[in-house]
């Protein structure tokens, strides 16, 4: 069963860099520990030159980052920090990593892997430290003067890091490392090391002539610019639009909860005594899902699938044809066939041929069942006499009606036995049952916001780390979920650093003496992202570019999907689902319920993910350095894998963030491969026992604390004892029949 891990993880795909911490590499090539990298690789992101480089505040004995945190675990004091202290420790840290460096490269002795790799992986720690603090900030809690500061720190960071993965002397060094690399007798985890370093210089333009360097720069430069006038315009089209209504009747069908929020809506945009609906998620979903006003919804649907594409100053289609042409002129330069090679020759998936292959597999059963379903709403919409051909727009409509009549499922019924509480219980409970951890609360130690909560994590006794929660929405925080770090695991000179991870979230506040109650979404999210958390927690390895969630796009999202099966579990959700006021267990027929309702609706949510993984790896699989017609390019992506026209992409072009001014470019096929890894693996506990203590024991060591200590896909089959297979994915979905 798990139509709730299809929702979150379409959900997450809508969060994208929030909800998971990016894999950081190494702190040599990207603002380290900063989340931030999802959103533009270091390379793209504009230069500017920065005069003040290296200068330190004059005050500086009040910079909290200049000393050590003296707290307990080393946790930030987050009472003392200013956001004054940010800009100056951010260049005493610059300066630190730069004469780091420096003394790598002017080292007499000849290159080695500890003079040199080594070096490299340990240098820039007090970077590191001030990044993460602001990077988890500027996410979770930021002002007017963090925004500020971050859009000058952004390109100051990848100034610095670019300065280095360009550094002749330091690759110098690092290649002669490599090349005697069968002679050093490494362990895998540190060859793995050695490898990563020089790839990076490589595929940063290392080993390119000085002419194509200075083409290099310009390009990420000319990119980084576009990506930022792409991002403008998608905000600038999203904020614009409102659907004004002024006749009551037109707010027909919709929850009373809803018109509240669009009358609040209208009144902050100047509206007396109408109702404001926008482009907004938030807005436009609930819209759609419950107006009975055909023609209403279908301006919506249309306003919100032509953002950026209204031919006026804020149009993306040619930024986007523009930022594809030169990401390929930049593949081309580096030597590769088309972006897409340059990025997956760093994934698990390898190459456009294989992602294509597993898209292919589940797309053909996705279409087969979407027009099923096409079929059951026009079928529901003759037998009320309707007299209209279904539209994209009607969509969400109909499905919910079919959802409520077939299934009997209303949300409303399940909220009350998933308190925050309860469900926090059942992931520390599914923690403890799988891998011996316990979780004691602090109550005295900094935090950043009161809302914060503070755990230390016990494995079996032993302390290996910190789990900061953050659950409440608040205007301060972005939207989303996410899973960081203030601090990775590392174990440098044989001293073992424990992780600080936190998971940041955004449920409703509640208000009184009521419990925060969580639809049955969010409690999955909350197990999700708690994954995440775990993956950091459990993490146990040398190098801190390898520790945690430092793995493959296209695996990292693995721990954490994983996690939501054991969510649905009855035997979890029988253990901490209880009713907030009477304690009663979660009834057996409520989860009847829940798992029959559980496939419905999958050929449009598995179908409108697909046609944008398509979407994505047919822009950036082909090879153009022409600027192509954005039009006519995406409609023949779409003719060509025969999307119904009930169904949209989940982003089209115009507003495909995640792949023009995202870090998802050619990416965003990862959450359906690591699903394929979710499902398989999780059949390894279907076949004995979910909480099998030989699986849980291997799952632990090879998935949770082995990081990127090596390839991935190595560690998988370590875990499983085979390849992962794609049928518990379809099977999961309801796109096969069920074994
Ligand atoms: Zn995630």
């Amino acid at each position: 069963m798990k139509n709730f891990l299809i929702i979150a993880l379409i959900v997450i795909a809508a969060y994208f860099a929030m909800v998971y911490t990016a894999p950081d590499k190494s702190a040599t090539k990207s603002p380290a520990g900063n989340e931030k990298t999802t959103l533009t690789t270091t390379e793209e992101v504009t230069k500017t030159t920065d005069t003040n480089k290296g200068k330190t505040s004059k005050d500086d004995s009040t910079n909290i980052f200049f000393g050590d945190y003296n707290t307990p675990y080393g946790i930030p004091p987050f009472d003392k920090i200013k956001d004054s202290d940010f800009m100056p420790a951010i260049k005493w840290g610059i300066k630190n990593h730069l004469a780091e460096i420096d003394q790598i490269t002017a080292n007499k002795e000849p290159a080695t892997f500890a003079n040199t790799i080594e070096a490299l992986e340990w240098s820039g720690a007090d970077l590191t430290k001030v990044t993460s603090v602001f990077f988890n900030l500027t996410s979770a809690n930021t002002n007017a003067t963090l925004r500020k500061l971050q859009a000058e720190i952004g390109p100051m960071l990848s100034s610095h890091f670019d300065d280095i993965n360009l550094n002749q002397k330091l690759f110098e060094r690092v290649k002669t490392v490599y090349e005697h690399k069968n002679q050093l007798n490494l362990r895998v985890d540190q060859q793995k090391l050695l490898e990563d370093s020089y790839k990076s210089f490589i595929r940063g333009g290392a080993n390119l002539t000085a002419e194509d360097k200075q083409t290099l720069r310009t390009l990420n430069k000319t990119i980084s610019k576009l990506s930022i006038k792409f991002d403008d315009n998608l905000r600038a089209e999203t904020n614009d639009y409102e659907l004004v209504i002024d006749k009551k009747e037109d707010l027909a069908g919709l929850p009373e909860d809803i018109i509240t929020a669009a009358a609040e809506t209208a009144k902050k945009r100047g509206h007396e005594d109408k109702w404001v609906f926008t482009t907004h998620r938030i807005s436009k979903t609930p819209f759609l899902t419950y107006s009975t006003n055909r023609d209403l919804k279908r301006k919506l649907f249309y306003a919100y699938t032509h953002r950026g594409d209204n031919g006026n100053a804020h149009d993306n289609n040619q930024v986007a044809a523009e930022i594809v042409s030169l990401r390929n002129k930049k593949a081309h330069l580096l030597g590769y066939k088309s972006h897409a090679d340059y990025v997956l020759e760093e994934r698990n998936a390898k190459s456009p041929e294989n992602v294509f292959k597993l898209l292919n597999k589940v797309w053909k059963p996705t279409i087969a069942r979407a027009k099923q379903e096409v079929a059951d709403i026009q079928a529901m919409i003759d037998s009320e006499g309707g007299n209209f051909t279904v539209e994209a727009s009607d969509w969400r409509y109909y499905s919910e009606k079919i959802r409520k009549a077939r299934y009997d499922f209303d949300e409303a019924e399940t909220r009350p036995y998933f308190s925050l509480d309860a469900t926090l219980e059942g992931v520390f409970y599914t923690a403890n049952r799988l891998f011996g951890l316990t979780f004691k609360e602090r109550h005295d130690l900094p935090k950043y916001h009161e809302d914060v909560r503070t755990f230390e994590v016990y494995d079996n006794g032993k302390l290996i780390g910190i789990y900061l929660t953050d659950h409440f929405v608040r205007p301060a925080k972005r939207g989303g979920a996410w899973m960081n770090s203030y601090r990775k695991q590392s174990r440098k000179d044989g001293k073992n650093v424990l992780p600080i991870v936190v998971n940041v979230l955004n449920f409703p506040k509640p208000v009184g003496d009521e419990p925060a109650l969580l639809t049955f979404d969010q409690a999955s999210t909350l197990f999700h992202e708690f994954g995440h958390a775990l993956h950091g927690l459990l993490s146990d390895g040398i190098y801190r570019s390898q520790t945690g969630t430092s793995v493959p796009r296209d695996y990292v999202e693995f721990p954490s999907q994983v996690m939501e099966y054991w969510f649905s579990q009855p035997e979890v959700l029988k253990h901490f689902a209880r009713h907030y006021k009477t304690g009663e267990v979660i009834p057996d027929s409520l989860l009847k319920k829940i798992n029959k309702a559980s496939k419905f609706n999958q050929g449009f949510s598995t179908g409108e993910y697909m046609a944008a993984a398509y979407l994505d790896m047919a822009w950036y699989a082909q090879p153009d350095e022409a600027i192509l017609d954005a039009h006519s390019f995406e409609k023949q992506a779409m003719d060509k894998i025969g999307l119904i026209p009930q169904i949209y992409p989940r982003y089209r072009t115009t507003y495909f963030r995640h792949i023009f001014a995202g870090g998802y470019s050619a990416g965003y096929y990862s959450y359906l491969w690591t699903d394929v890894l979710a499902a398989d693996a999780f059949e390894a506990f279907k076949e004995k026992g979910i909480f099998d203590a030989e699986t849980a024991a291997k799952f632990k060591k090879y998935i949770f604390s082995s990081g990127g200590t090596d390839d991935s896909m190595t560690l998988y089959r370590k875990f499983r004892g085979k390849d992962p297979e794609i049928g518990p994915l379809l099977r999961s979905r309801g796109l096969i029949d069920s074994k």
